[in-house]
C-alpha cells in the first residue's frame, strides 16, 4: 500500500498521514533524521525516495497495529532512551515509580537484583544513578539480554558496576546476599481481554502473563526471596491494578514484615513490598 507518493514535502506527509499527528511527527523524525522542531522550521522540504518508502512502510505497519516503540526501536524511560525490541516489553512510565521506591531503599554501594530484566529499563535507571549500587539484572529469554547488554552498553559509563544473568528467576544467580530486590514480572492472567488488545498483541507473550492466576511468579520471587536477602532488606514488586492486597497476601505469609503498596502517577497501588526481618 502507497501511502505517500513522490514529490511529497514534509508538511504534505503531515497533512496526508491516517496517523495521529504525534506519531506521524515520530515517524517523521525517524526517517529524516530531523528533530521536531526541524519539521516545522524545513516544512517544504521534499523527502527522497527512499524516505518516502520507509515512511509508506512504517506508517503501514503502525495501521497494523505494530506498536510505535518497535517501529521506532526505542522509548524513553526514566530519561534515558532504551532500545526495544519484540523481544522485550516496551517499558512504561508507571514503572518509574518502582524505580524510585528502590532508589529509596538502596544505600550506596549496595547490591541490587531485578528478576526479568527484559530491555533493562529498571537495572540500567538504578545503576545510571550514579549512587555506586551493585546491580544485577536477570533474564530467562537470551534474546531479551542481549538487549539489555546492549542499552548498559549504551547508557552507562565504561566503569558502571552492572551484571547480567540467563537465568529463570533464581535458577542462575549466584549465591549472594541483596539489600534490594526488584521486578515487574509477567502478572496479567491468562486469557485477559487486554492480552488480545493494543500494543500487548506485540509484545513477547512470556513477559506480560504467567498463562495461569497472574500470581505465578510472585509466588516464585517470594518464595525463592530469602536466601538473597540480607536482613531487613526490601523485596519490590510492581503488579497489576487489582494485585495489590493479592500481593501483600503472599509477602505477609512468606513472613515479610512492612507489607505496604505505593500509588502511580495515575493513583494505581501498582508496586507492593516489604522486608525480611529475622
Ligand atoms: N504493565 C503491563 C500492562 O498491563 C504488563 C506488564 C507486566 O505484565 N509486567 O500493559
Amino acid at each position: 500500500m502507497s501511502i505517500f507518493s513522490s514529490p511529497c514535502t514534509i508538511a504534505q506527509v503531515q497533512a496526508i498521514s491516517p496517523l495521529e499527528p504525534l506519531e506521524a511527527r515520530m515517524l517523521l523524525c525517524h526517517v529524516t533524521g530531523y528533530t521536531r522542531v526541524q519539521l516545522i522550521t524545513q516544512s517544504e522540504l521534499y523527502l527522497n525516495d527512499e524516505q518516502l518508502e520507509q515512511l509508506n512502510h512504517l506508517t503501514t505497519q503502525r495501521l497494523a497495529g505494530e506498536p510505535i516503540a518497535y517501529l521506532l526501536g526505542q522509548r524513553e524511560f526514566f530519561g534515558l532512551t532504551f532500545k526495544v525490541t519484540p523481544d522485550v516489553l516496551i517499558p512504561r512510565p508507571d514503572t518509574e515509580l518502582l524505580v524510585e521506591l528502590a532508589l529509596e531503599r538502596t544505600a550506596n554501594a549496595g547490591h541490587l537484583l531485578d528478576l526479568g530484566t527484559g530491555s533493562g529499563a529498571i537495572a540500567i535507571a538504578i545503576a545510571a544513578q550514579d549512587r555506586q549500587i551493585k546491580v544485577n539484572a536477570a533474564d530467562i529469554s537470551p534474546a531479551a539480554l542481549s538487549v539489555a547488554k546492549f542499552n548498559a552498553t549504551q547508557l552507562l559509563a565504561a566503569n558502571t558496576q552492572i551484571q547480567f544473568h540467563l537465568s529463570d528467576w533464581y535458577s542462575a544467580i549466584p549465591a549472594q546476599k541483596f539489600h534490594t530486590i526488584v521486578s515487574n514480572p509477567p502478572y496479567i492472567v491468562k486469557d485477559d481481554i487486554h492480552l488480545s488488545q493494543g500494543d500487548l498483541r506485540f509484545e513477547p507473550i512470556d513477559a506480560l502473563t504467567d498463562h495461569s492466576d497472574g500470581l505465578s511468579a510472585y509466588r516464585k520471587i517470594i518464595d525463592g526471596a530469602p536466601p538473597y536477602l540480607h536482613e531487613n532488606a526490601w523485596l519490590l514488586m510492581e503488579h497489576g491494578y487489582d494485585q495489590s492486597d493479592e500481593v501483600q497476601a503472599l509477602l505477609k505469609a512468606a513472613g515479610f514484615t512492612d507489607v505496604q503498596s505505593w500509588p502511580d502517577i495515575a493513583g494505581i497501588l501498582r508496586v507492593s513490598g516489604g522486608r525480611l526481618g529475622n
